[in-house]
């Protein structure tokens, strides 16, 4: 065994995370759902969200069976809704297509909606025991520093070397469960993005970037690009009982399946309103405090505008894909954090 691997493990027996809430009862579906959340949440704000998850669908069977609108609504502010949408749709594969266990074959495991080799090697690492390699986000670091990897790790050729020096590292089954958990653990609590506290590091007497004193300069920056600006309105409709008109946005693109804000690029919006709703205005408007939210390649710049309902045809009536929100009931579930936010200051406001 590599000496790296061994001081890891060591550090591990003593320093290691247990009590993370997917560490208990370590199914291949308790793994993959936290595998999952975690792509691109941080630990804390993943585990409420994790736990409420198992407690509505606690295996395989009850998440193919529930409706996409359910597991939206619980992934509601977690962002990346993508995710929830391919676990639906793993999920469904594998209680009709295996039924319903997971398959063995990594590569089986890798043709899954949502799972990468990273993933589908965690998976049947800590499931099965199985010798798989990972390489997360926390791995790429860690193992960037220690070889001094230099390229931006998401690139091709650099990623090719990092999952060499991975696999180099990945010790037999025997110990491939602790040695899993130990090198996402040294990532999360000691090689962190900034501030790495190397002097707690088991392996920083073997570590390039520390002994150069270049631990900043690892993993090399993405090359930045700027992202597009979108700008578009959310139409704020008020009925003459103060509801507001949230309509469910189309299965696909940005926030797909979850209850929005109607959103529009074109600013003739009572034009939008009748076209689109049945609905006609009356002439005053009032328009909001913009909302930004960054996604990951574009930054919406979205104005709320309020429109007062003058009157509703019998289209807007028979219309399933929206609701009438009163602001002082409990939002529908399944709102995006922003309108959420922007929904209960308004509600606050009318008290
Ligand atoms: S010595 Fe520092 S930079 Fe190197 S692996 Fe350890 S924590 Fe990371």
């Amino acid at each position: 065994m590599q000496s790296f691997t061994q001081k890891l493990l060591a550090w591990y027996k003593k320093n290691g995370r247990t009590d993370l809430p997917w560490q208990k009862n370590k199914t291949a579906y308790r793994v993959w759902v936290s595998e999952i959340m975690l792509q691109q949440t941080q630990v804390k704000t993943a585990i409420p969200y994790y736990l409420r998850f198992m407690e509505n669908f606690p295996n395989i069977e009850t998440l193919a069976k529930a409706s996409l609108d359910s597991i939206l609504a619980l992934w509601a502010g977690l962002g990346y809704y993508t995710r929830a949408r391919n676990l639906y749709k793993t999920a469904v594969i594998i209680q009709t297509e295996y039924n319903g266990k997971f398959p063995s074959d990594v590569n089986q495991m890798i043709a899954l909606p949502g799972i990468g080799r990273s993933t589908a090697s965690a998976i049947l690492a800590f499931s099965e025991k199985q010798a798989l390699t990972i390489l997360d986000g926390n791995v790429k670091r860690v193992l960037a520093r220690l070889h001094a990897v230099a390229g931006w790790p998401s690139k091709p050729n650099v990623e090719k070397q990092l999952w060499q020096i991975a696999e180099a590292y990945t010790p037999t089954s025997r110990y491939i469960v602790d040695y899993t958990q130990a090198i996402m653990d040294l990532g999360a609590t000691v090689c962190t993005r900034s501030s790495p506290k190397c002097s707690e590091c088991p392996v920083s007497d073997e570590c390039a970037a520390f002994i150069k004193n270049e631990t900043a300069l690892y993993p090399n920056k993405s090359p930045k690009k700027a992202l597009p600006t979108k700008r578009t309105f959310f139409l704020l409709l008020k009925n003459q009982k103060g509801e507001i008109l949230l309509e469910k946005r189309p299965e696909t693109g940005i926030w797909g399946g979850l209850w929005s804000l109607p959103e529009t690029t074109n600013p003739d919006l009572p034009f939008q309103c009748l076209t689109h709703y049945g609905i006609i205005t009356k002439n005053k408007t009032q328009i909001l405090e913009p909302i930004k939210h960054t996604f990951s390649h574009f930054k919406l710049i979205a104005t709320p505008v309020e429109h007062l309902v003058k009157s509703t045809n019998a289209r807007a009536m028979s219309n399933t894909s929206i609701v009438w929100h009163n602001p002082i009931h409990p939002l529908p579930k399944g709102v995006p954090a922003p309108i959420k936010k922007l929904l209960l200051h308004l509600a606050r406001e009318s008290l």
